[in-house]
């Protein structure tokens, strides 16, 4: 791959127009891009590409983006990546001609199987080497997506043999091995996070439209263009949608023909904690706001689309043609389809719709509900419900609905309305149904004491506390994928303590004592830092634990064991305090504490509070396992850092260091 120098000493890689995007041109930006920790030039050599990938060969653009995202298709599609180490060390063996102990230990010295992979294809005898053709960005998405896909009998075999084939065709000088193994991980490494690369699409579009008439984009032309690409991704996060009519119509007519669409869930809008009844008066003060329960369950998207609304279908990655006309889908809080695991749900949406509603998007909490006492069930029983493949004649536990939004009705997205408006069309627009079908409760009071005994009823009605919400205004709006300030959780829990729970990923455990010995009995938990995509260990925790809670983690996380902590794990480097087993960061668990504080062990949010002390949890307690998080929407480092501060401001927490295990 050549490369053009532009201004500023960075270049463009370079290809014959026309032809397609070589991997190495893809790899060679990885690489700039993995080499500093500046996030301007990260955006800067992600946009020169970009632009040159728009230039000579748009039709890839989409295959581009997505292997800059490690993605193969929008989130809602669920084909992931991933692949575990094992796998991984025997294919680069067999496809480099080594022993696989050479791997592992290659591995235990380096500690990233992306270079053992790229050193052994380098170091293959030129015997065995025969110069491959090159690899190209279609190709290796296109296998990607096969391994990805690959199941059933045999798949371990065939995803190996997919692997090696991919490695024996990776350039032996360069870095395309070391990304293919990284990005089967499901870890590039790159400190290139999401919205970087929307920023860096949206510049390269701009400019590459006003290069056709000779132009340079001022700087307000730029700013617009990421106003509208990050506006419309969070509408629709869907690139296989947005970059087809990017180059088609433009960045300037982009929300014409890129709106919200039944079948692409939203990224949710999330909440702030809060410690105090008067800290939201304080945050609210003269505005209008309404409170409603805040339900212990699971977070559903439901969209619907009736089989005779003319509305147009979303494209997928793979089985376009699969889709039926209408669309009744319901989707988690982490974009997975949870179609299979409520078909009671779907099976009686219709008769919650009133005549007229052709389509809609609700937001909603979905809640174990117990027939005969008709009420609320804890969370623990809906959790027992089988995640797939439910038939609905086998439900056990049954189901409510409690909608507290409607983001989207009859073509017409709603978040720009005020929430006051959105509940007024989500109430006239739906029955309720009990048992079924509800309306989030809801109280719009503003007074301190309504607001207490609304929270105590919430508690009484089985429910973790509240959701505040700005109710009027700009403010009152639907924010997707932001956690705002318009939002804030009340949970009775945390009233005294710290504001709210901790999501933290399990990256270590030390085997039991005792009766526990054939169990983990204690772990070690995580925070993550998304602006460096590292995990930050955070606190042991051997409490909160039954017997049989532990022999279902002991197997559960077996299954993820590594023989070392992973480069991008920031612990402890003493021996003192090393767990017995490393854990892929898999599972996430949200976890209560009484406080926080100050640790020289810990390394959560370092650098944000204390430049060489991280925060540790004091008296963690095991809540639930957080299956609908992934490891990457774990508790973020910022988070922690925000939590530790309001302790210390409210001078509930204690400031002392802590020193002890
Ligand atoms: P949590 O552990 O508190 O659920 P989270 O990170 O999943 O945290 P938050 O934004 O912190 O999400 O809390 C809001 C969550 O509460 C929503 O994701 C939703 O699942 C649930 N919820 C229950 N009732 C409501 C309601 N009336 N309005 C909004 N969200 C609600």
């Amino acid at each position: 791959v050549q490369a053009k120098l532009v201004s500023g000493g960075h270049s463009y890689p370079d290809w014959p127009t026309g032809s397609p995007v070589p991997y190495a041109a893809l790899c060679k930006s990885f690489s700039l891009i993995e080499n500093t920790t500046k996030r301007l030039e990260k955006l800067q050599h992600t946009s020169l590409l970009l632009r040159q990938v728009l230039r000579l060969t748009p039709n890839e653009l989409l295959l581009v983006v997505h292997l800059m995202c490690n993605k193969l298709a929008a989130d809602f599609e669920g084909i992931e990546l991933g692949i575990g180490e094992s796998l991984l060390i025997k294919a680069i063996a067999e496809s480099c001609g080594r022993a696989i102990d050479k791997i592992k230990s290659d591995h235990n010295q380096i500690g990233d199987l992306g270079v053992v992979a790229q050193q052994s294809r380098s170091n293959q005898s030129t015997l065995m080497f025969h110069k491959p053709k090159q690899l190209t960005v279609a190709r290796v998405h296109d296998t990607f997506l096969k391994i990805a896909i690959t199941s059933g009998g045999g798949a371990q075999n065939g995803k190996v043999s997919l692997i090696k084939q991919l490695l024996a065709s990776a350039a032996k000088e360069g870095d395309e091995a070391k990304y293919i193994v990284r990005a089967l991980e499901g870890k590039m490494r790159l400190g290139l996070a999401e919205r970087t690369i929307e920023v860096a699409l949206s510049q390269a579009v701009v400019t590459w439209e006003q290069e056709k008439s000779d132009k340079k984009p001022s700087l307000a032309q730029l700013q617009e263009a990421e106003e509208i690409l990050k506006g419309v991704y969070s509408e629709l996060p869907s690139f296989e949608v947005i970059i087809p009519a990017l180059i088609e119509h433009g960045i300037y007519n982009l929300r014409q023909y890129c709106r919200m669409q039944p079948g692409v869930p939203l990224k949710p809008m999330l909440a702030k904690p809060t410690k105090a009844i008067t800290e939201v008066l304080d945050k609210f003060e003269n505005k209008t706001f309404t409170c409603e329960y805040k339900y212990d369950g699971e977070r559903s998207q439901i969209h619907f689309v009736s089989k005779t609304s003319k509305i147009d279908y979303p494209k997928t990655a793979v089985d376009t043609n699969k889709i039926d006309k209408g669309v009744a889908k319901i989707f988690s809080r982490n974009s997975e389809d949870l179609s299979k695991k409520y078909p009671d749900i779907l099976g009686v949406l219709d008769s919650w719709i009133k005549p007229g509603v052709e389509s809609f998007i609700l937001d909603c909490e979905t809640v174990g509900w117990d027939k005969e006492e008709k009420k609320v069930l804890p969370f623990q029983q809906l959790m027992t419900r089988k995640k797939k493949d439910v038939i609905v004649e086998d439900v056990k536990v049954k189901v409510c609905v409690f909608a507290f939004d409607l983001l989207f009705l009859n073509g017409k997205p709603l978040v720009k309305e005020t929430l006051q408006e959105r509940r007024r069309l989500m109430y006239e627009s739906f029955n309720e149904i009990e048992g079924q079908f509800s309306f989030a409760k809801a109280m719009d009071g503003n007074e301190l004491e309504q607001i207490q005994s609304f929270l105590d009823e919430s508690i009484k009605d089985s429910c973790e506390g509240l959701m505040v919400k700005m109710l009027l205004g700009s403010e009152s709006s639907y924010e997707p994928s932001v956690r705002s300030i318009n939002w804030l959780k009340i949970k009775k829990d945390y009233l005294a303590g710290v504001g709210d729970s901790l999501d933290l990923v399990v990256v270590g455990a030390y085997f039991g004592r005792g009766k526990r010995t054939s169990v983990y009995g204690a772990f070690l938990l995580a925070c993550y830092n998304s602006s460096k995509q590292t995990y930050e260990t955070i606190c042991n925790i051997g409490t909160g634990f039954s017997e049989q809670v532990l022999e279902e983690h002991y197997k559960a996380l077996s299954e993820h064991v590594i023989d070392r902590p992973k480069p991008y794990y920031s612990h402890s480097t003493g021996n003192t305090h090393a767990p017995d087993v490393w854990f892929e960061p898999k599972m996430v668990w949200e976890v209560k504490t009484a406080d926080m504080t100050l640790s020289p062990k810990y390394r959560a949010a370092e650098g944000l509070v204390d430049s060489n002390k991280g925060i540790s949890l004091r008296f963690p307690r095991f809540l639930r396992i957080r299956d609908d998080k992934g490891p990457e929407q774990a508790t973020n480092a910022r988070q922690v850092a925000e939590m530790y501060r309001k302790q210390e401001s409210v001078g509930g927490g204690k400031k002392g260091v802590d020193d002890d295990f």
